[in-house]
């Protein structure tokens, strides 16, 4: 059983002056056999500090990291049936790939070199890159060389892989590629992976799960449509998405929601989940918008707005639009590409009542 479990794992720095800085509070998550978790949230969340105290490159303040029934938290790097995969591959220069690749096993394991060789060939072939294995990485482009750093972790057959952003020095279009090559790569080998990106498009396609981390604390571990449909809190909600949530500040008044730019009936549902919430912070993504010609009405609870730029997106675009009251604070929702829309126009926007968040003002959390 490869199953890695977080219990409470905190980890507090102290900088120079002497002052502690928490950064990851008390973070409890378990990773299943053969999963594949992403860590994901802005930067300075503590993704990094997390994965390396799981590999035991930094020590653990309090709290326990398990594989199985194990306590690892205090073995030594080494120690641990965990391989890492990072950012800067940290390959070797003077070696080829096939020293490379086989330098770890011959280091800490007695392996036979029949099996040593072996377990190279196979990764290679995994991986496309056979005819490599003689090449040395100043001869290898950025793809080839991250598909190296795998190979070297891929021939450990550890229980768990951990993934530190391996894929932020490729190109977008590699990026692209290497993202569903490293899916299949999970399948394939159906290896337990901790996976750390601050790039929330590769959690949600990557992702069996996403852990969103803020400020070193655990926000929501769900699957990546549980984040995206049913948000923790507000924090996810305008992380998960892009573009991101709408927000409008809201008061309750009877069976009322009343914003700035709109006021909307509250369904039965929605009176009982603001029932009792200091203030009210209404979100809406921009995909649930509809935004429609001035002169053609939606029916419902429509309102008036002015289109103040348009972004093409491709397929879409994102259409930002300014309040009559303040036209300079605006809200985006997004339309088919080939719809005519022109910075300027007027047009009216409307949402269903069950695409609406409702989140605690002060608290942040999701309301229902
Ligand atoms: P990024 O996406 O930018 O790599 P991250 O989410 O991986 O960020 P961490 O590198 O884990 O974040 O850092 C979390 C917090 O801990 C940050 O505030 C960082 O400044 C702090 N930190 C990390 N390493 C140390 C250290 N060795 N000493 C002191 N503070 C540290």
């Amino acid at each position: 059983m490869a199953q890695l479990s977080l219990d409470h794992l905190t980890k507090v720095f102290t900088d120079d002056d002497g002052s502690d800085i928490v950064a990851v509070d008390d973070v409890t998550v378990n990773i299943e056999d053969g999963e594949f978790l992403v860590l994901v949230g802005p930067s300075g969340c503590g993704k990094s500090t997390t994965l390396r105290m799981v590999a035991g490159l930094e020590t653990v303040t309090s709290g326990d990291i398990r594989l199985g029934e194990e306590s690892i938290a205090d073995q030594k790097p080494q120690d641990r049936d965990i391989a890492m995969v990072f950012q800067s591959y940290a390959l070797y220069p003077h070696m080829t790939v096939r020293e490379n690749m086989s330098f770890g096993l011959e280091e800490s394991t007695d392996m036979s070199d029949d099996e040593i060789h072996e377990r190279v060939e196979d990764a290679a072939d995994l991986l496309g890159i056979p005819e490599l294995l003689g090449r040395k990485p100043g001869e290898l482009s950025g793809g080839q060389r991250q598909r190296v750093a795998l190979g070297r972790a891929i021939v450990r057959d550890p229980e768990v892989f951990l993934m530190d952003e391996p894929l932020s020095n490729l190109d977008a279009k590699l990026r692209s590629q290497m993202r569903t090559e490293l899916q299949r790569l999970q399948e394939d080998l159906d290896t337990t992976t901790m996976y750390v990106t601050h790039d929330q498009t590769e959690a949600m396609t990557m992702g069996d799960r996403i852990a969103v981390l803020d400020a070193g604390e655990l926000q929501q571990a769900g699957t990546p449509l549980e984040c995206y449909h049913r948000p923790a809190n507000r924090f996810v909600a305008g992380f998960i998405g892009e573009p991101s949530m709408n927000f409008f500040d809201a008061t309750v008044e009877g069976d009322r929601l009343i914003t700035d730019a709109f006021d909307y009936p509250l369904t039965e549902e929605m009176r009982e989940a603001v029932d009792g919430a200091n203030g009210v912070t209404l979100g809406i993504r921009p995909e649930d918008i509809e935004v429609a010609a001035d002169d053609s009405p939606t029916g419902g609870d429509e309102f008036g707005t002015t289109v103040d730029v348009v972004e093409p997106m491709g397929n879409e675009n994102a259409v930002y639009l300014g309040f009559d009251e303040d036209p300079t604070d605006t809200f985006v929702a997004t339309v088919g590409g080939m719809r005519r829309i022109d910075a300027g126009e007027r047009v009216v926007a409307c949402f269903p009542s069950d695409a609406i968040h409702l989140f605690d003002d002060a608290s942040g959390d999701a309301l229902h």
